[in-house]
């Protein structure tokens, strides 16, 4: 069987503004803005990217930041909690972070015999810190957080599912995920590479609220397939199983389909290549605000409009 997907490749989210988005997860979290661009839609709206120290798939955070969007309300039918991957020996050095910049947080808790804390953004985005002893992606020093304690990239992603049969049968059927673990109405799958990274988690959760889109709400998820041939190998399957994937779409960072999975969560695959140093070397990654080449000419409009923001965060 070709390795048609690698496991998570972004998650991309709604908030309400961007310069506490950035004082988050650059401030707190210690990821690296890896780049600022505009959503493509909407070009008065930023698109931030997080990640690791070169935006590696797997490690992408993303966010629409609309100024003063409505909170969502976390339910079913949504992705609840994005989960990053941490170092075993790093827990007590989070669980200090995130009492000294007065984020509250629930756990340590036990899932599938790892340790996690869960806590939320400000617009009340689920977030969880995954402490584990499997992951050997490099963390990113940015000054604030030493590497040995810094976020890996996701660890996995928890779907909320009023009824989980057919999203389970996509994932295993044709999306080439494995059941490898359930405890109680938790189901983990894992992609063909394994490991931290390419895990996704569904939860059986009938009597939930259905989840509202708004600020604080995950938009999407995106899996992370090879090559473009690999893409459109993925989406003939998709075809043939009864889905509806968009044709490819050029997100010039990579290249995406989407195609709703049945319990109505948004799916992505997205493309390794071309990757975040297409447009700026990786030591600039995220300094500069990059537009497409097709707003280049509105550039000077684009950006009287848009807030200023800073991307080294308090
Ligand atoms: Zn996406």
């Amino acid at each position: 069987m070709n390795n048609l997907i690698n496991g998570l490749h972004h998650i991309t989210a709604l908030a309400s503004d961007a310069q506490k988005n950035v004082d988050f997860y650059v401030g707190v979290l210690g990821l690296r803005m890896v780049k600022k661009t505009i959503n493509f839609d909407a070009p008065d709206v930023y698109h931030l990217y997080y990640g690791d120290e070169t935006g590696s798939p797997g490690s992408i955070l993303t966010f629409f930041p609309y100024a003063g969007l409505t909170r969502g309300r976390r339910g079913g039918g949504q992705l609840t909690y994005s989960a990053f991957s941490i170092p075993t020996a790093s827990l007590s050095y989070w669980m200090d972070r995130l009492v000294q910049f007065g984020v509250p947080y629930s756990g340590p808790y036990q899932r599938f015999n790892e340790t996690y804390l869960r806590f939320e953004d400000f617009d009340g985005m689920g977030v969880e810190l995954v402490a584990n002893s499997n992951d050997l992606r490099p963390g990113w020093d940015n000054g604030k957080i030493p590497a040995e304690y810094s976020i890996r990239g996701f660890y996995t992603a928890t779907l909320n599912e009023f009824n989980i049969d057919r999203t389970v049968s996509l994932l295993t059927d044709v999306m080439q995920h494995k059941l490898i673990a359930e405890e109680q109405d938790l189901f983990r799958f894992e992609a063909l590479n394994g490991g931290p990274g390419a895990y996704v988690d569904v939860m059986r959760s009938p009597k939930d609220v259905r989840a509202l889109q708004g600020a604080g709400s995950v938009h999407h998820i995106a899996f992370a397939t090879d090559s473009d041939e690999s893409q459109l190998e993925i989406r003939e399957q998709l075809w043939s199983a009864g889905y509806n994937p968009t044709g490819v779409l050029d997100r010039n960072y990579f290249h995406s389909i989407y195609y709703r999975e049945p319990g109505g969560i948004l799916f992505e695959i997205a493309t390794n290549p071309p990757g975040f140093a297409v447009d700026e070397t990786v030591a600039e990654l995220g300094s500069a605000l990059k537009l497409p080449e097709w707003y280049e000419p509105r550039r000077a409009k684009i950006e009287a409009e848009l807030p200023v923001i800073s991307a080294l965060a308090k």
